[in-house]
This record gives structure tokens, sequence and C-alpha cells, in this order.
């Protein structure tokens, strides 16, 4: 039977708020940007000062509600004097851009807690004052080229991204029909074989789409997308758990064929699966292959993401849910929740997941609410899949090491994935500091160093032992003097001819 359901719209959202906060100020006007609720207001400041009431009503209608004045108070010159006025020195700003077109300010500092201030105090003063909105980016503690640019493409494209989020929202909120009571899984990919993982989910009233992967390790490349139940137009969200290409490289491949949706990620998701994707266009170029999207791909990649932190809870369609919670993989890594109707179905999606705790990262999130289905990723689950413990592991890699460089070798350790590279490195350091291995230099190559600058960009996102030595700074171990970058191909030749080192490529 075929019935129509207005469960809520956007008009119903929009009216609720205004109402509600007019009673406190002068409320111009209220849209829907993604998940987000943004008020626009000829005075903030009365917003912020009744904080405690706009809070209020964001746990009722569960969104995140912005304040933004409708026009700047100050210029841009004056505001930039009084944010450097609010925020203290030791934020160390490296950059502040105004942007009109949307009202924001984006500041980049190397604190960021210095920048938010306590409860947020320095973030809500600069708007009281000068009406702009702050948003607050980290730079990372390593320098990288690729990371500076992606920032800039995120504050260049800051109209664009509003504009694709605000599209979404009346997509997300729209009347629906239910055409069913049905929840179906198809999976195009990754199913009694490794990559290209895909999962269609669909409700009676949405599409979701759980990963794009291809196959990077042969067999077939793209996910079965010519699948008789897979209608890109009617692709409501893309949720990326990880940056893996297994799991994330087909998402250019449906930018290009039109998916104008967002993709709901986390923010080093978002970051580690640009830099593969760069990275998968070298690599094609540099062996006269031409790669199946270009970089504007990329480009549109990052501005169509929607990011998430582990735990905030969004809808997604007009009857989805989705929350992300952390899988311990790599940096950003997620599990993936979604809530169908309201509790009528609920489904936990893994992707690459680890219950054991790493030197990186904490182990996968074990408190997760009901779940009806679960989707378990198993590759490395068979009966003969047994790994040594962590410390067993480590001192066999010590020992062939030791045994190398005594013998007068270099080691050259491929660890090809982003994660790997990065849990190897800490592992050598900290034998290093225990005088477990010689005292020799350790050269990273590749996309590492990138790779590492952006877990420096999101320490929330790294276990507690790690986020505490790079908030000390002092104790970084991105910053360890022994891990030296590769440049190019000279500094190549001449670790070649150099001595004893140990490399990370
Ligand atoms: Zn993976």
């Amino acid at each position: 039977m075929i019935k129509e359901v207005l469960l809520k719209n956007s008009q119903d959202i929009k009216k609720r708020v205004k109402s509600l906060l007019s009673g406190i100020g002068e409320v111009s006007k209220v849209v829907l940007e993604g998940q987000y609720v943004v008020v626009y207001t000829k005075d903030p400041g009365v917003f912020i000062r009744r904080n405690e009431v706009v809070v209020e009503l964001a746990k009722t209608i569960r969104k995140k509600i912005i304040i933004q004045a409708k026009k700047p108070l100050l210029d841009e010159e004056e505001a930039r004097r009084k944010i450097l006025e609010i925020i203290p020195s030791n934020a160390e700003i490296s950059n502040m851009v105004f942007k009109k077109e949307t009202g924001e300010v984006y500041i980049i500092a190397k604190r960021t807690g210095y920048v938010v201030g306590k409860k947020g105090a320095n973030i809500n003063k600069i708007l009281e004052v000068t009406g702009w909105r702050p948003v607050i980016m980290r730079a990372p503690s390593i320098r990288s080229t690729f990371f500076e640019t992606l920032q800039s493409i995120l504050i260049d494209q800051a109209s664009t991204r509003s504009k694709k989020f605000r599209k979404a929202a009346a997509r997300i909120y729209r009347p629906s029909l239910q055409i069913s009571d049905e929840i179906t899984a198809t999976f195009l990919g990754g199913a009694k074989e490794v990559g290209r993982s895909s999962i269609l989910i669909r409700t009676g009233k949405s599409s979701i789409l759980l990963d794009a992967g291809i196959a990077v390790g042969g067999g077939d490349f793209f996910p079965r997308f010519d699948s008789p139940d897979f209608n890109l137009g009617e692709i409501d969200a893309i949720i990326i758990t990880h940056a893996h290409l297994d799991h994330s490289g087909s998402v250019p491949l449906l930018l290009k064929h039109g998916y104008d949706g967002l993709i709901y990620t986390t923010s080093p998701t978002r970051d580690l699966t640009a830099l593969l994707l760069h990275d998968y266009i070298n690599v094609a170029m540099r062996n006269g292959i031409i790669p199946f999207f270009s970089k504007v791909d990329v480009t549109n990649f990052i501005t169509q993401v929607f990011t998430l932190e582990y735990g905030e809870t969004v809808d997604i369609s007009p009857d989805v849910k989705l929350t992300l919670y952390n899988a311990g993989h790599i940096l950003g890594s997620a599990m993936v929740y979604l809530n169908i109707d309201e509790n009528r179905h609920t489904i936990l999606y893994t992707g690459d997941f680890r219950y054991r705790g790493s030197r990186l990262l904490d182990a996968a999130e074990d408190s997760i609410p009901r779940v009806d289905t679960i989707i378990m990723e198993s590759t490395y689950g068979g009966e003969q899949d047994v790994f040594p413990p962590l410390e067993e592991a480590e001192e066999r890699l010590i020992s062939i090491i030791t045994k190398t460089l005594r013998d007068g070798g270099k080691v050259l350790i491929p660890a090809l994935s982003v994660g790997r590279s990065t849990e190897v490195m800490l592992a050598l350091i900290d034998a290093l500091e225990n005088k477990k291995i010689p005292d020799v230099p350790i050269f990273i190559d590749g996309m590492i160093s990138d790779s590492n600058a952006i877990h420096t960009a999101y320490p929330v996102y790294l276990s507690k032992e790690i986020r505490d030595k790079i908030f000390e700074e002092d104790a970084n171990p991105f910053l360890e003097p022994h891990i030296t970058p590769v440049k190019g191909p000279s500094d190549r030749e001449e670790i070649v001819s150099g001595g004893p080192s140990i490399i990370i490529a």
C-alpha cells in the first residue's frame, strides 16, 4: 500500500525555530544547511548572552543551531584587529581569511584550544563583537603543502559548500512516499572478495550507499553499479567508513556521473581520502595510465563532504539517522550506525575495525545502542588468520632490523597503506628511545609525511597517549629528530650510497 507520510519538513523546522527564538531577539532568517539550523540576526550578541535557551532548543529539535550575523558588524581590518585582541598569542595563529559570501572568518592556528577559549568563550566573543562567524582550523605540527592546499580549497569553496548543504537539507526534509516496508541490503562489492566494498541499503523511502571502493589488489575493479537495484539518481547519502581506497576509491566515479548529494564521514577520513586519491592520480600518470578521474573530481569530493564527529547523530534522509563510531582501524575510521524510521530497524556496518588498541589509536567503540543487523568486515577473519600479539610482532621486527644494521645493511620497510606506516614509525621511535635498535636515521618516503601531517592536525582522533604527547608538543613523536622526510630523487641517491639507515616507504 502506498501511503504519504509527512514526518517533518524543512518549513516546519524553520517556523518552529523562528517563533521560539523571536522571544529573545530579532530573527531575520532561518536556513537549513545539511543538518544544521543557521539563524540570521541583526544582533548575535543577544543570543550569545542567552545561550542556554539556544542550547535547550537545539536539544529539543535534536539539531545544531548556528547563530550568524545578518551583516558583519565590523569591516575586515577592524575585525582582524579585534580578533587578535581576543585570542591570546600562544594560540599561534598562522592565517586568517574573511569570506564575505558566507560571513565566516577562517582562523588557522597551531593551538586551537586557545582560539576557542573556555567553553567557547573566545569564539562567542568574536561573533558578538565583530559579527563574523569564526571557523577554526588546526595547523598541523608538520608542514605539508598538500594539507595547506586542502585547507585553502575548503576556504575557497565555502559558499559552494554552503549551497550544496542547503540543497541537501531540502532533500533530507522532503515529504516522502513509503513505497514499501521492506529494508534491503544489496552487496555491490566486497562480499566473498577483498576490495571494492560497497553496500546499498534501501528502506522503501530512501537509498543509502555504504562505502564505494575499488579493488586495488586485482579482480573486478568497480562495485556492481550496474546492478538493477542501484540507481545513482535515487541515492540520498554516501557514507565512507575510512580512507583506504578499497572503501572510498569509487566515489570520484559517482561524482563524475552526477552525484551531487552529500558524502558523510569524519574530517580525517575526508583529508586522507583526498590524499590517497591524489596519489592514485600521480601513480597512474607516472605509469602512463589515464586515471578514471581528475583532480577536479577530488576537489568536488572535498566540497561535498559533510563531516561528523564520533557519536554525533544526524538525519540523512526522511527516515534514516546516522551516527559514526570509532572503528580503531586508521585515523578517522568509523563504524556506521543507521537508525531507520525511529527504531523500526537498526543496522551497524563495521567497515574495517579493530578491537585491540594500537600505539596510534584507541580500540573500536564497544558501547553501541541496540543493533538489529550487523554487517561485519571479515577480512583476516578466517580460522588460519591468527596474528601474534603486538609486542611479539614488534620484537621480531626489532631483531630483524638490529641484525641487518649490525651487518652494515639498510632496512627498507614497505608500508603501503596510510595508517600502517605511521604505526611502524611510532614503534621504531619507541625502540630508538629505549635503545632497542642502533641509533640510525629513519627516512620516510612517499606520502607518509603528508599523512603524518594530517594525523597531527586531528589529535583528538589519536590514542590518549599520543594525544597527550602532541598537546605537550615537546614530546610530539611526529617531530622526533630521527625522522627525516625524503624530498626527492637526489635525497634517495644519497640515502642509498650513505651509511646504515631505516627507510619506510
Ligand atoms: Zn582499511
